[in-house]
């Protein structure tokens, strides 16, 4: 095993803050060929046909049913201007889960629809609804998932039976039972909780399964965001190429959301684009899966870390094999942050730009230090003083004000335990 691979998962051996980082910046022929751009593509194009229904089910405000978020200036340290995928805001769910994991549910309301002859634009009349009714969608979750699935599958009238891990936060639990989803509680780990929802859908007439660690669906909606990313910045005049490099800090769980966001900014880029995976130190996933080489992705326990952490939305102990395939040669660099880092930036965020996140959200920005470093000490990498450094941000504003503010509280990791 090479060196950087052996220090890398000795680091995380401690609990301490690590960086994977590959020996140069990949390129778009890096991309492996699980999904498509075709399917990219689609995947957006389902989002349009969609929106004028996403307006009538979530009619607060003036929203126009595109899934959108804004790209926003953040002042970082040192006078840096840094930006913000403004991801936490996103409508119907507060987190990026509104892409990929809506983006499936779609696909389902769709297949159904076909399936019963029904036209898109009778999806909301009481028959349609009352079809929709007789289907079951499952899901397993830390808690957005699950929260996103349930929130948009219920607006569509569909059931809804969410799998919680032991990491999903009471309030997401009380949330979903209040909109009539169930909610089945398990006292173990996310891939353990996938594994028995699995089992739960076998079998069962009308019932669809969301499969996080396997469906194409969620990679594809989660790719269609680079796109909105390229448009945006082009319209700011922000240049991306080989010497204005584009460094891109995604928080990752299976590695759904930021491995469908590598795989569409990649298409788009290249090698002018670097991202940077980033997870805790309790729960290095996808890190442990390239740094050991193994062909498919071990579990965390294996590598010394317990998967403890207060950050659910990345608290998971093995990867998806199948983001594996289509963006593991694709990663450039993987940074375990710690729980009391994400912390700060939760605070820092909010005190700084009014950023409500939530501790996995706010994990990109702890990244930056630790990732810069570990880029300065390799020679094939360019230099990033001049890069533009974006930081994905992928939820939080629909944490609830108690929750929020006990956050902020410097006691806050000692009252977690
Ligand atoms: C789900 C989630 C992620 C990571 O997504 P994966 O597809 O699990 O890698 C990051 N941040 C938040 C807030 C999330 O909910």
């Amino acid at each position: 095993m090479h060196d950087r691979n052996k220090d890398c998962l000795a680091a995380l051996r401690e609990g301490k803050t690590g960086t994977w980082i590959r020996p140069r910046i990949s390129g778009a022929d890096a991309l492996g060929h699980v999904i498509s751009g075709g399917d990219v593509d689609a995947a957006a194009e389902r989002f349009v046909r969609f929106a004028p229904i996403l307006t009538m089910l979530f009619t607060s405000g003036a929203w126009d049913g595109h899934i959108v978020s804004e790209l926003l200036d953040f002042h970082g340290p040192d006078d840096a201007n840094w930006l913000v995928k403004g991801d936490h805001a996103l409508p119907m769910t507060g987190s990026i889960k509104a892409r990929g994991g809506v983006h499936e549910l779609l696909c389902i309301v769709e297949q159904i629809a076909l399936s019963n002859n029904l036209s898109l634009d009778r999806l909301t009349t009481p028959e349609a609804r009352s079809i929709l009714g007789s289907y079951r969608v499952v899901v397993a979750s830390t808690g957005n998932l699950g929260y996103s699935i349930g929130v948009v599958g219920r607006a569509f009238g569909l059931v809804a039976e969410i799998h919680m891990s032991a990491d999903a936060k009471a309030w997401k639990k009380d949330r979903l039972r209040d909109i009539g989803a169930d909610v089945v509680e398990h006292a173990c780990d996310y891939s353990e909780t996938i594994a028995r929802a699995r089992v739960a859908a076998e079998n069962r007439r009308d019932t669809m399964f969301v499969d996080d660690e396997g469906s194409r669906h969620l990679l594809t909606g989660y790719a269609v965001a680079a796109d909105e990313l390229a448009r945006q910045l082009d319209a700011r005049g922000v240049r991306v190429d080989a010497e204005t490099p584009l460094v891109v800090y995604l928080p990752c769980g299976v590695g759904g959301a930021p491995g469908g966001i590598t795989y569409g900014l990649k298409r788009r880029f290249g090698d002018a684009v670097a991202t940077v995976f980033v997870e805790p130190v309790a729960s290095p996933c996808v890190m442990v899966a390239l740094a050991s080489g193994l062909a498919s992705p071990p579990s965390v326990y294996q590598f010394g870390c317990d998967n403890g952490t207060i950050a659910d939305g990345l608290a998971v102990p093995r990867a998806s094999a199948l983001m594996l395939d289509a963006v593991g040669e694709a990663i450039d660099a993987v940074v375990a942050v710690t729980d009391s880092a994400m912390l700060d930036w939760v605070r820092t965020a909010w005190n700084r730009s009014a950023l409500r996140l939530e501790p996995s959200a706010a994990a990109a920005f702890a990244a930056h230090a630790p990732f810069n470093l570990a880029a300065k000490h390799e020679p094939e990498w360019p230099r990033l003083d001049r890069a533009t450094h974006l930081f994905w941000a992928t939820g939080g504003s629909k944490v609830p004000d108690p929750e929020f503010t006990a956050l902020l509280s410097p006691d806050y990791a000692d009252a977690e335990g």
